[in-house]
Formats: structure tokens, sequence, C-alpha cells
């Protein structure tokens, strides 16, 4: 079935949703994205992703046509179109078609489209047995640079360390910042649990602000786990007890080795587990109704 998309205000078929070539989120990668799930009919934490969304927009001085509740209209309107229950929703900004050069002041009008699909990141028993991580050569960009906090089109230094964990047979690569502090893996937030407590790198290491990874601080408030942001080296994940990675599409998976080196017994760890348990329950309680159209 062709897969409906939202493009600047009109819902079209996949095959109709195009973009120019001037586009210049094509041509340098200058626009912004995100990456939302959709559970059982409910929209999770959309308020918290269109706040993530205008921030980048406000760095990138990338001005937004749409105010953040027609953006929630737009997303709750492309699954309903494309008749989904669960899902995942890519919501892309670009600057908009303009001339060949830099000068983004030469793009008028910006282009937004949606897209509601489904996802699976990592085969289903990666998630009961864990996933083995890889650390790439590739580091996350200094935040002098592009900062990660920003969720932009440019993710080339991802894919570029994507490219190496694949090659090296692993699924997911971990990334450190030019001093070679943890940062994140490439497209999830790194947490470790050491005696007991749960330990996660300060964004300020290089990664982005994770809507998952801001939900185990929650969870593990309430479920009375101590957890604390701290900077990681290597030596503390090849000594850590447990380890999992966060992010929208992977949602929340053990790390079990990393470097051909088991992390603890090689095996999900008790911690992670109950709070992978208390992730995937939060999840199909909470969240902005889709709505029947
Ligand atoms: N880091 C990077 C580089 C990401 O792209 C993502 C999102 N896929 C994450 C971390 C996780 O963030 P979130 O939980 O908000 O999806």
């Amino acid at each position: 079935m062709s897969r409906k998309i939202w493009l600047d205000g009109k819902i079209v078929d996949e095959a109709e949703a195009k973009i120019s070539v001037f586009d210049h989120g094509l041509l340098y990668g200058d626009g912004i994205f995100e990456g939302i799930r959709f559970y059982e009919g409910r929209v999770f934490r959309l308020p918290g992703h269109i706040e993530r969304l205008y921030q980048s927009a406000r760095v990138l001085l990338l001005k937004m046509p749409w105010t953040p509740e027609e953006i929630c209209q737009a997303t709750l309107e492309t699954i309903r179109a494309n008749g989904l229950r669960d899902g995942y929703i890519r919501l892309v900004v670009t600057r908009g078609v303009g001339d060949l050069g830099l000068n983004p002041y030469l793009c008028p009008t910006p282009s937004m489209f949606i897209i509601a699909s489904g996802i699976s990141l990592y085969p289903e028993e990666l998630y009961e047995k864990g996933l083995e991580v890889v650390t790439c050569s590739t580091r996350r960009p200094t935040p002098a640079s592009l900062s990660p906090q920003v969720k932009s089109l440019n993710y080339l230094n991802n894919v570029m360390a994507k490219i190496e964990a694949l090659k090296a047979g692993a699924k997911e690569g971990l990334m450190l910042n030019e001093q070679g502090y943890v940062a994140e893996c490439t497209g999830d937030n790194v947490f470790i649990v050491k005696k007991g407590e749960v330990l996660t790198p300060p964004v300020s290491d290089g990664s982005l602000d994770g809507i998952t990874r801001q939900v185990i601080f929650e969870l593990c408030a309430e479920l009375g786990t101590t957890i604390r942001e701290a900077s990681l080296t290597r030596y503390d994940l090849y000594t850590a007890d447990e380890s999992f990675l966060t992010g929208t599409a992977a949602e929340t998976i053990p790390m079990v080795k990393l470097d051909n080196r088991e992390i603890g017994d090689g095996i999900p760890g008790p911690v992670s587990l109950r709070l992978i348990e208390a992730f995937q329950k939060l999840v199909r309680s909470e969240g902005t109704e889709v709505g029947v159209s």
C-alpha cells in the first residue's frame, strides 16, 4: 500500500511527495528533523519532540512557518491518513528551495514533510539477548562546530560511524568525543549500571539530549534507582555491571558486548531489564491521542 505523506500542508501519495533538487536540505544538509513513536493510537512525548524541533530551528535560524500546534495537528493527521496505530514518525524541515551557494537567506520558504511508517531498528531477538557494539574511530563533532544537540540533517558523522560498526560486524557503534570520553552511539544514548547506580554521560560530552534518555531519568526516580550524569571512558564501560542504549527508534535495548568484550556477565542485567519493562509499560500508558478521521 502506498504511504500517505504530509508535504507542505497537503496529504499526498508517496509517489507524489517530491522535493526540489535545489532544496538546501538536500544540497547542504541544511534542515532539521525529529523521530517520534506512537503506540496503540497515542503519540509518545509529542510536545517534547516538537519543542526540541523548535530549539534545533532556533539554533539554525530556520524560521518555522508553522506553529507548534499546527505541527502537532499535522503529525496526527499523517498518522490517521495512513490508518496506523503503532509506528514511527519522521518530521523533517528543510531550509527550502534556493540558489546554488550556501546563502540560506536566498531560500524564502522552508519545506516540511511528515512520514508515518513502521520501523524495526534491530531484530526482535536482540531485545532479549542484547546488542554487541564496537567503538568507532569517527568522533562526535565538538560543540564548537555543529552542536550535537541540534538534530540537523547533517548526520554524515553518524553515518560514517555506522558504516564502521557495520563493517566490523556490529549493529551499533559507540562514539567518543574529541577528548576520548564516551558521547553516545550513532543513533542512541548510552547508559551503564555500576554498583547499583545508573550512569550516563552529560549531554555536554557530545550527545543529543534524548527524549528517551529523559524518560530513563524519570523511571529511575519512580523505581528508586540512583541515576546521575558522569563523564565516562571506555574503561567505565568495559568494567560496568550492565549497559543499555536508548532512542526513539531503538527504544531501550541492552548492550551486552563492547569491542568483543562482555559487559558484566554478557547478558542483559536486572537493573536494565527492570527499566526496559517500565519503559514498555509507560509508552503504552500515555501520549497524545491520534483520534479518528
Ligand atoms: N543520539 C542520536 C545521535 C540520535 O539521533 C538519537 C535519536 N535517534 C538519540 C541519541 C536518541 O534520542 P531520542 O531518545 O530523543 O530518540
